[in-house]
């Protein structure tokens, strides 16, 4: 028998009190992530603005569309790895009927979290049933990705870029593993076993990135096409999504995202026991470090 443990303490200083900003502009909701200093960085704190903010538009039937976008240089950088707001021991309320993560031992506390932050919320957030548009600048990447994977539509502009460099922590990529579903098999194993950055416009030769514009006109071209996307019928737009999100499931997505967290969870597991910690020593300042030198060799 497992005992469970005491939640370990540790200082969280947050920059602000609301990390995703939401607005509705003629029936759009505009759900903005909204931590620029730290590259919209995704902490426990956001997860469960975003979680508020979808549900929000949801629920208001005024609003037709959500936009998902991210405030500043960059879309994300995927999870938060080394912030002050780093709050992985902080126990928010759960959405999903997952239990408490602070109180698990071992390697039960992240697959907890995990569960529900990560591969539960994302789920979530995909079925939303009103379309949903990525808004991509900048840098996208592991967590990023996830985010705007979710998502119906991803307008990018042209230096957007996308990555999932986890491999370098020996993680067979994020939580939300669509890697294989939004690249062709041998792409996605070249993007997940080199982590290199993606252009955009390599992204959307393979159906990733649904239109690139310039950054100046990114805004206004989301703008448009959610406009169009919101004159559309609301049941003929929540079927519709669901059509083609349930063809994704009968070609595995499901099944195959549950086997891959699990080899996600070993390898986290295998990080712990080695080197005591989850993500391979590898924080945020590592991970630069990193993506430096191999940008450097190319
Ligand atoms: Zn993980």
């Amino acid at each position: 028998m497992h005992e469970l443990v005491e939640p370990k303490k540790v200082d969280i200083v947050y920059e602000t009190e609301n990390p995703v900003t939401y607005e509705v502009i003629d029936h759009v909701a505009w759900v903005t992530m909204d931590r620029p200093d730290f590259n919209n960085a995704q902490n426990g704190q956001m997860t469960y603005a975003l979680d508020d903010a979808f549900n929000r538009a949801v629920q208001d039937d005024d609003v037709r569309v959500i936009v998902l976008a991210g405030n500043g240089k960059h879309f994300s950088a995927g999870h938060d790895i080394g912030t002050p707001g780093r709050d992985l021991h902080k126990q928010f309320e759960n959405r999903l009927m997952v239990p408490p993560h602070v109180t698990k031992p071992a390697a039960e506390l992240l697959y907890t979290r995990e569960q529900e932050q990560y591969l539960g919320m994302c789920r979530r957030w995909r079925d939303i049933p009103k379309p949903t548009v990525a808004m991509v600048q900048g840098a996208c990447i592991a967590g990023g990705l996830m985010l705007a994977w979710v998502c119906d539509l991803i307008i990018a502009s042209e230096d957007a870029f996308f990555q999932d460099p986890v491999n370098r922590m020996g993680i067979p990529g994020v939580e939300y593993f669509a890697h294989a579903f939004e690249l062709p098999p041998r792409v996605a194993k070249e993007f997940l076993l080199l982590g290199e950055r993606m252009t955009a416009q390599r992204a959307q030769q393979f159906g990733m990135v649904n239109r690139i514009v310039s950054r100046e006109d990114l805004r206004a071209e989301v703008t448009s096409v959610a406009a169009k996307l919101a004159a559309q019928p609301r049941l003929g737009n929540w079927l519709t999504k669901q059509a083609v999100n349930h063809v994704e499931e009968l070609r595995g997505k499901r099944s195959a995202m549950d086997a891959v967290f699990h080899m996600h969870h070993f390898a986290h597991a295998q990080n712990d026991l080695v080197q005591g910690n989850s993500i391979g020593g590898l924080g945020a300042k590592e991970m630069a470090a990193a993506n430096k030198k191999q940008a450097g060799e190319a």
